[in-house]
This record gives structure tokens, sequence and C-alpha cells, in this order.
């Protein structure tokens, strides 16, 4: 193995070198849970810009989410600094808007076309009734896309038009792409075009992790790289440094069954003999769960009464467990409810994450679409208004609004709430940010700093890491998930178990499993049963807790890991 000799590699393993440093050409990074891979590929980037003299503005970054975009964009700052600015970074939604922007000619569309949205979508869709046909061009008469058009408006443009690719081939000679797991079939043509067959498409992911496929995400494109790429170089990263060693032996047991990646390891880079097994908590009632996670948190953080947050302590050294430390995950939201009350009780803080949209929380395309019509973005005026001597912050601070199109001062507060770190973020550029809530931002309530136990579902828990991780309903039922009627078929089932592990592979230093015998699905009580995808784990790795339920040392574990 060659080693690089520049300092701005020095920070990763020896394997992460590899892929960080790899020539140009496709390169595919399979890469499990905590093993790196966001930094690996900001180190690339930063690493061809700053030793290979590849131009910033040359190279394209795409996630899929604002937020995992923002990151990618806040580590590129850290280690390249102000040229960091010239890289683009986005969401593939954000990249087709670019595209799109840059060629309303070839549309048909006006230049201040603007993205539909609820309200714009609902009114149109109510008209066209059944015609999908007639919806969209009732859509573009108002001169308005909607979000799978910023996908599929793009791609029709350049399928049709060889000097259009060339020209954005050109513009972005490097490409990378976070979580390719989760590419669909749009966006992988998108890529198709953008990237010719040997061109330097950097794809990272890890196949065991793709959740997403009732969204039309296809992990096939993954696993067909090499077929679609030419001379496609593969670098494998197994090494986690995120969980403890119990952790993640179950945790690759668990995916065992329906493992897409051949010969999957994950190498602990943790070897703490003292790391506690894994929880395992037999409940009687949902209620009884509950307790559990209440009295669990209670050792962990020291005593709730005095709310001392200094008595914890993680495999016997002495590091401080506070709330912020502790994630409680589960498959459905509807399981949440009796889990926060508990914690409710009990006087611990939460923080629930909600990954919806921006645009669903009530009031804000109402504020939307009267910030359009205050500043004349909705009327005949250009697309690209700023806000006379106010910022789009300062507005959101002292809202002027005439209320004219619904409104209500409740929603002023909420969105203010929201909206304003957006505005900020967004540069004070309207059409950005109007953009930005259209494109489906997420509400990130999320604060990790925030002195609180965290909630979330299992889909919203990826990408995240937390000391403490409580997996609460490893029900038949409920992992895999399964609807009254209906069985799930192999792929759902391996999907199921995907999710499973991306569960498991959150914790770093302590883990809970618990399921209860009865619970109430579909509005009647059932027995439950644990789920099956608890018995391939082997016995050894987990403790068994009581009714004393609390941290206990294994005197044997490093015996029966794999
Ligand atoms: P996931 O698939 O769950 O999203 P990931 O591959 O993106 O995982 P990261 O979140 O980037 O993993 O990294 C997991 C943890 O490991 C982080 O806390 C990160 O700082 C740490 N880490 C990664 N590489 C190294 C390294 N070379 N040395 C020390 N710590 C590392
Ligand atoms: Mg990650």
């Amino acid at each position: 193995m060659e080693e690089v000799g520049s300092g701005l590699l020095d920070r990763l393993d020896a394997m992460q070198r590899v892929a960080a440093s790899a020539p140009g050409g496709p390169l595919l990074i399979v890469a499990g849970p905590g093993t790196g891979k966001t930094r690996t590929l900001t180190h690339r980037i930063a690493y061809l810009c700053a030793e290979l003299n590849v131009f910033p503005e040359r190279c394209l970054a795409i996630t899929f989410t604002r937020r995992a975009a923002e990151e990618l964009r806040h580590r590129l700052d850290g280690l390249l600094g102000p040229v960091a600015e010239d890289v683009t970074v986005g969401t593939f939604h954000s990249l087709g808007l670019t595209i799109l922007r840059e060629n309303t000619a070839g549309t048909g569309l006006p230049d201040d076309f603007r993205i539909a949205d609820d309200a714009d979508r609902t009114a149109a869709r109510a008209e066209a009734g059944d015609d999908p046909a007639r919806y969209t061009s009732l859509l573009r008469k108002q001169g308005m896309v909607d979000l799978d058009d910023l996908l599929t408006l793009p791609v029709a443009l350049l399928r049709d038009d060889r000097r259009l690719v060339q020209r954005y081939r050109d513009r972005w000679q490097w490409i990378f792409v976070d979580e390719y797991q989760d590419v669909d079939a749009v966006q992988y043509e998108l890529l198709r075009l953008l990237s010719p067959a040997d061109g330097n498409l950097c794809a990272i992911g890890d196949p065991d992790q793709a959740i997403y496929s009732f969204r039309g995400a296809d992990v096939g494109y993954f696993l067909r790289f090499s077929q679609d790429f030419t001379d496609a170089r593969l670098v494998r990263l197994n090494r986690n440094y995120r969980s403890s060693a119990p952790i993640l032996a179950a945790a690759v047991q668990a995916i065992a069954p329906s493992s897409l990646v051949r010969g999957r390891r994950l190498d602990p880079a943790r070897l703490d003999p003292e790391a506690p097994l894994v929880g395992r908590y037999a409940a009687a009632s949902v209620a009884d769960e509950a307790d559990f996670v209440v009295r669990t948190v209670d050792e962990l953080v020291g005593g709730l009464s005095h709310r001392s947050l200094d008595s914890g302590r993680i495999d016997g050294r002495s590091s401080t467990l506070s709330f912020s430390d502790i994630a409680v995950l589960y498959r459905t939201d509807s399981q949440a409810a009796p889990i926060v009350d508990a914690l409710a009780r009990a006087n611990v803080p939460v923080q629930k994450r909600s990954h919806d949209r921006l645009r669903d929380r009530p009031g804000v395309m109402a504020i939307a679409r009267e910030l359009r019509h205050v500043t004349g973005v909705d009327g005949a005026l250009p697309a690209r208004v700023r806000l006379a001597g106010q910022s789009l912050a300062e507005r959101f601070a002292t809202p002027t609004l005439d209320g004219s199109h619904g409104v209500r001062p409740e929603d002023v507060r909420t969105a203010v709430d929201l909206l304003t770190p957006l505005a900020r973020r967004c540069g004070d550029d309207l059409e950005v940010f109007l953009s930005q809530l259209a494109t489906g931002a997420e509400v990130d309530a999320l604060d990790p700093r925030a002195e609180a136990v965290t909630l979330l579902t299992l889909h919203a828990a990826k990408g995240l890491e937390f000391p403490v991780v409580f997996l609460v309903g490893t029900e038949e039922g409920l992992l895999p998930l399964r609807w009254p009627g209906t069985t799930p078929d192999d792929e759902a089932i391996a999907e199921e178990r995907r999710l499973f592990f991306v569960g498991l592979t959150r914790a770093q230093d302590r883990l809970y499993v618990s399921h209860t015998a009865r619970r109430v699905r579909h509005g009647s009580e059932r027995d439950c049963r644990p789920s099956p995808f608890l018995d391939v784990i082997d016995a050894g790795l987990f403790e068994r807790l009581g009714d004393t339920a609390g941290p206990r040392r294994p005197k044997d574990h490093q015996l029966r890991l794999i």
C-alpha cells in the first residue's frame, strides 16, 4: 500500500487514505457504518484540490438531505478554507434546480419559474381531476414546476442535447456522491448524463444501509457500479470507529442473513475489554418498557430526582453521561408517545426529531406565499428580489405581513423560530430561501447540544451516533413491520433487517434492546413475540436485564466475539 506523505491525510487510517488519494476515474467506496465515510469523502476533495491542483469549481458533491450537504460544506471549509466555497455542494434537487435555472429557454418555462407549493399543487390537482397530463400543463401555465420536475426536466433537457451535456461535464469534472445506495432511477440517469462512463465519479455508501426503497431508491445501482462505469476502482473501509466490540459483533451478526456486501466485515477500532454487553429487556407491557427506559436513563445519568449530570461512567472511564448522550429509537412514530410521557413524568427533558419537511409545518407555506406577495416575487418582477433595506432574517424577526394569505399570529411565531436560521443560511436571498422551502428542507428541530434525550424513528436516525441507544419494540410485527392482512416478502424483510442494522450501529458505548409481551396494534391489544431478528444474534452478546435493570459488567464476552 502506498503511503501518501501529505499532512492533509494524516487524520485518516491506511484504507481511508487509499480511498482519499485514489487516482481519477470511477471509484466506489464500500464502507460500513461508523467507518468514516464523510471524513474520507471530504478529505478526498480537499486532497485533490490542495495536492493535485484540481480546481475546486470543477468539483460537485451531491448528498440527499440539506443537513448532510451543510455538514459536507462545513467540513470542507475546515479543510480547504475559503476556496471550499468554489466546490458545488448540494442535494440532487438543488442540483436539478441549478440546471433548470440555467436552461429555462429549452423548457418553455419562464425565467422566473417557481416551485409549486402544497396549496398550488392541491389546487392544480383539484382542477385536473384524474388527468396527470392536465395537472402538469396547469402548473406550467402558471410558470411552476413541482419537486419531481426538478429531476425529470433536467434529465429530459440533457438527454436531448449533447452539447449541453458536454458543457456540464466540462464544468464538473469531479463528481462525488454520498449515500449512493439510496439513488433512484432518475437520479441515476442524471448522474450518467453528468459523468462519462470513465469519468471521475466517486460514489460512497453502504448497501446494507439501503432503507429507502419505499421512496423509489434502488440499491441495484450501487451493486452494479463496476458494470456501469469503466475500470471502476473499489475500496472497502471496514474499520469501525464508532461502536464498542460487543455492539459491533451483534450488528454484524444481525445483518448477516441479508447482507449485500460480500464477506461483510466490521473491525472494531475500539477494543475495551470492559465494554458492556447489549442489554436486553423483556417487558410485560408498553408501560413496563417505558419504565425500563426511564429507570435505565436514571441510572446512567445518575439520580433523576436530584438531576445530577456527573455521575455516569462509560466503560469504566470517568466520562460524564448526560441526557444529550441518549437516544431512543423505534420503528414507527406511534411508539414514541408512551416513552415521551414516562420520561416527562420523571422530569427528563426530551427532544423528538421531526424529519418533516419545513413546508409541511402549519403556516410555513402561507408565510412563503405572503412573502412572495409583499415582495413581488409572484408578480411580474424578476425572481431575484431582495427586501429593500432589510435582510430576510430581520424581516422574519419583525413580521409586518398583512395576513391576506391566511397567516395567523401563531404561524408567524412558529415560522420565526424555524425560519430565521434558514434565512440566514440562504444568505438572505429570497429566491434561494423560497427554493429551499419548496425543495423540502427538513425541519431539523434536533439540536445535538440540547440537554435532552433524543427520540427518533430508525429512518431518521441514519447517519447519527449516540453514546447510549435504546432500540424499543424489537418485536415481530414491528421489526419487521407488518400491516394487518399482509405478509412482507423476502425483499421487504431484508430491508427491515437493514433498518435494524442501521439502528444497532448508531450506538457507541451502550445499546439496549427491548420488547414487550403485549401491545396495542391496529386498534386491539395483542400478544407479541420478540423480533426474529434478535434470534440470529449470539445469546452471549446479550445481558438479560430484569426488574433491576442497570448496566452490569460482563465477564466472558470477549471469548464470544467474532
Ligand atoms: P454511517 O454509515 O453510520 O453514516 P460513517 O461511515 O459516515 O457512518 P462517520 O459518522 O463519518 O461514519 O464516522 C463514525 C465515527 O468515527 C465518527 O465519530 C468519526 O469521527 C470517527 N472516525 C472516523 N474515521 C476515524 C479515524 N480515522 N480516526 C478516528 N476516528 C474516526
Ligand atoms: Mg455517515
